[in-house]
This record gives structure tokens, sequence and C-alpha cells, in this order.
């Protein structure tokens, strides 16, 4: 059957009852030989900012060299309230909380290399309080700490990722290890030490590298709903639970918004071809999606719909070098240089319109692309894709998508199909997406 990872999110490790009943789930798989990947303590209060968020905002502080004990403070509440609860001592932590003091006051250094440092401490946390559970209740376990890992990425700062070559290292001495392996999610290393983190909501992407390095058998994402559905619920109550699919269709419904897996995670489960299970932590007995390779048969030609609203639509035209050899070369130079990621793009010989993922340096890669193109953003847009390995063969499809828009009164913007022909991805105003959801899936879907 192989090893099993299994990952849990901030929701499954926000209070002391629901860490117990991550502990009881861990126990009842435990002949697997587990290797639990863990996100922050989640918040228990509606209103309460995320502990990462709490970190972010207390690193930028630091690092300007303003007051921050307040923030600490409010960290530290956290984490005590959890502590007692579970009927553990502070002591627990106090070696990690002694290391986020230090990276906290070692302000000569980047700041996106001091953030990353400071970041990585809500998992490095909550990981020793689940391991201590466990071992409380009797599944011996033990919390490796993001230094001894071997989880080395690039320098990449707040994005990193973790080339093939370097994923053979990871856990290192640790395989061996027979306890339960309990793994703080989120943080990798440079190869010369500095920590770095993965991406927000990269503890999946954690959970991937551990299996892929492993050859696991499955790799669990254990979050608070049963599984993904065929469309955002809060849009399509009716949207029901994808019971299998393929590492091409998670694939864009992660990178088109289907917020339950971190987009980074399939391709290191793909390489390895291992399947990843969506579980949720509140009703462990429920089914959920498995995500693996083997085409699967089914009736449905159309599977599932992704969105994302709130998208920047960018548009560059030509102005002097109509028709001239190197101008895309140009336009992409320019985006690699600022590390912007474009996420879909349309073409003809004299414009292009993309949306991308990153922008925080978008205001400076435009200023360069206004050198010698006209330059548009036309921000409130919604991206929506629509995913079944299905669509490769049948044609048609497209038809059928864009004429159910027309009769909704929905107008496209742009239009992609993906290289591996399984979705058809466009943009939408993002007053017009609920109404082209809603109608999508009623005559494609359901
Ligand atoms: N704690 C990190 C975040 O909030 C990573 C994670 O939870 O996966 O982004």
């Amino acid at each position: 059957m192989g090893r099993l990872v299994m990952k849990f999110g901030e929701t499954s490790v926000a209070t002391a009852e629901r860490i117990e009943a991550v502990a009881a789930i861990v126990a009842s798989r435990a002949e697997r030989r587990p290797i639990v990947v863990v996100s922050a303590v989640g918040v228990s209060v509606p209103g309460e900012a995320k502990i990462t968020d709490q970190l972010e905002a207390m690193a930028e502080l630091a690092h300007a060299h303003k007051p921050y004990q307040e923030n600490l403070d409010k960290i530290r509440v956290k984490h005590e309230k959890v502590l007692k609860e579970l009927g553990l001592s502070w002591e627990l932590i106090g070696p990690v909380w002694t290391k986020l003091r230090n990276a906290l006051s070692d302000l000569d250094r980047p700041y996106e290399e001091y953030l990353d440092d400071v970041f990585s401490f809500g998992e490095r946390l909550s990981s020793h309080i689940v391991a201590e559970v466990m071992n409380a209740k009797g599944t011996p376990a033990v919390c490796v700490d993001v230094d001894e890992l071997d989880i080395i990425t690039d320098e990449n700062f707040q994005d990193a990722t973790v080339t093939p070559e370097n994923e053979g290292r990871i856990l290192g001495r640790f395989r061996t290890e027979e306890k339960v392996l309990v793994v703080p999610g989120f943080a990798g290393h440079t190869a010369d030490g500095r920590v770095t983190t993965l991406g927000r909501g990269g503890s999946d992407y954690t959970a991937a590298l551990v299996g892929a390095a492993l050859e696991a058998g499955e790799i669990q994402i254990w979050t608070d709903v049963s599984g993904m559905r065929s469309a955002d619920p809060r849009l399509v109550p009716d949207a029901e639970r994808l019971d299998v699919i393929s590492f091409d269709e998670a694939k864009a419904l992660a990178a088109f918004g289907a917020r339950v897996l971190h987009p980074k995670t399939i391709e290191p489960a793909m390489r390895k071809n291992i399947p990843v299970v969506i579980l949720n932590s509140f009703r462990p007995g429920d089914e959920g999606t498995t995500i693996r390779a083997e085409h699967i048969k089914q009736n449905k030609v159309i599977k599932a719909i992704a969105h994302k609203k709130g998208i920047e639509m960018l548009s560059i035209e030509s102005t002097s070098m109509l028709g001239a050899s190197g101008y895309m070369a140009r336009i992409f130079n320019i985006f690699a240089k600022y590390g912007i990621d474009i996420e879909m793009m349309a073409t003809t010989e004299v414009s292009i319109s993309m949306t991308i993922n990153n922008n925080k340096n978008l205001d400076k890669a435009v200023e360069e692309l206004k050198e010698f193109a006209n330059v548009t953003l036309e921000p409130g847009q919604t991206v929506i894709c629509i995913v079944g390995e299905g669509m490769r063969h049948t044609p048609g499809v497209s038809g059928r998508v864009f004429s159910t828009l027309g009769t909704a009164g929905v107008n496209v913007e742009m239009i992609t199909q993906g290289g591996s022909e399984i979705n058809i991805t466009f943009l939408v105003d993002d007053k017009d997406a609920d109404r082209a959801i809603k109608a999508l899936y009623y005559a494609c879907i359901s």
C-alpha cells in the first residue's frame, strides 16, 4: 500500500478539539507509517486574522523598526490558549518561540528573506503541538523542524519551488524513523540555509513534495470540505462532489480558483504517479475526491467549473514595432525580469491580452512596456475555467458553452484553450460571473 502523507490545513488544527480529532485520524492509519504535514493553527474566532497574516504584519513592522510587541503578544496568547486547552505547557514550544524572537531581531538582511523566516513560524509552532498531542494519545510521534527537513528550494522567496533533483533529498535521515513524523508545511530553505516559503497555502505543496520524495502510496489533503465540487457550492448549491478526477483536470481547477488545493501540489504527485485524495477532517467518514492518473471513463464531457473573481486583464498593443520580429521576446523579457507569471493569454499579430498571477511588480513592468506599446489594464474580470477530460475528443463543446453564455446575455472578453485540450478558459466581467456560472452548470454539467 505504501506510506501515507497526511496534510492538515489550518481549520483542521484551529482548536484543541480539532487537533485531538487530527490525532485520532492519524492514529487510525498508524500502520501505514504516516508523515503528517500541518498548517499554522487556524482561526477559531470569526474576524480573527490568520496566524500567517499576523506574522506578515509583524515582520513588516519589525523590519521597519516600528513597535511590534503587541502583535507578538497576540500570537503568543493564541498559542497559549490552545496549549492550555490541550493540557500542555508552554515549555513545549518555548525553544521554537525563542527561534522566532531571534529571527525577528535579525534585521540585517533583505526584507524578502526576513519575511520568509518570520512567516515560517506558524507551521513550526503548530507542528510541535500536533506531535505532542499524538504522543499523549498513544501514537509515538516526532516533530522535525524546517532546518532538518532538507526541503531545499530555489531562492524565490515567498514562492519558492523545489526542483525534481532536490526532491530526492527531502527528509534525509528521518526517512527510516519509525515514529509518525510531524512536519511543518509551507517552509523550506535555500542550499545555504536561508528559510524560504512555498507560496500562500503552500503546505499542500509540502505534502506533495514529501510524498514524491518517499514515493508514498497516497497523499491525503485533509481540509474542512468533503472533496472538490463540480462548481462553487456558494453559487450552485446543487454542485455535486467529484469522486475521481485526473491530474490534468485537478491542475486546471486548482489554477483557476478551486481553493481546496494549492496548484503547485499536482506536479510532484503526477510525476511520481501518487494519488492525491481530498478529505474532510470534520467528517472523516465521508468520501472525498481522488485525483489520479488513469483516464476515467465517464459520461460527462464537462466535469467541473472553477472561477476566480477580481482579476485584471492586461492588453498590450504594438505601436512602432508592428510586424517586427523579436517583439514578443521583448515583452516576455520584461515579464521574466519582474517575475510576472502569466496565467492565460490570447494573441494576434498586433496585440496580446493576458491575465497574470502575481502582480507585485506589475507597475514597473507596465512602465517599461509603455516605452514601445499601448498598455491598458482592465480590472473587475472573472476567469472561468470549464474542465473535463472528455472534451479532448468531443466536438462542439465550445459551441455549447458559448451559446449558453450568449443566451444568458454574458459578454466574453478573452478565450483560451489549454494545450492538453481538457479545458476552456475565458474572461467575463465580474458582474456577469455568477449568472454565467449558474447558466453553464445547468446547461452543461447537471
Ligand atoms: N500558513 C500558510 C498560509 O496561510 C500555508 C498554508 O496554510 O498552507 O498561506
